[in-house]
């Protein structure tokens, strides 16, 4: 039964280590999740909200397009 034990909790503890940083690659930290420090949550919000703001441009851009035929 102990060595059963020490299998299960092995296997958890390997399962936490799954939780990595998107960004760095670092442990996740529980304040940061999924990230691993403010940092990298910033990086990725910056990604998100600059492709967001790409992708609005290029829509704006035919809606002009489409306005001056
Ligand atoms: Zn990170």
């Amino acid at each position: 039964m102990d060595i059963l034990y020490g299998i299960c909790s092995k296997f958890a503890d390997e399962l936490e280590v799954v939780m990595k940083c998107p960004i760095c690659k670092s442990p996740t930290v529980d304040a940061f999740k999924p990230f691993c420090s403010r940092y990298c949550k910033n990086i990725d919000l910056n990604r998100w909200l600059s492709e967001r703001y790409t992708l609005k441009e290029e829509f704006s851009e035919k809606e002009i397009v489409q306005n001056f035929k």
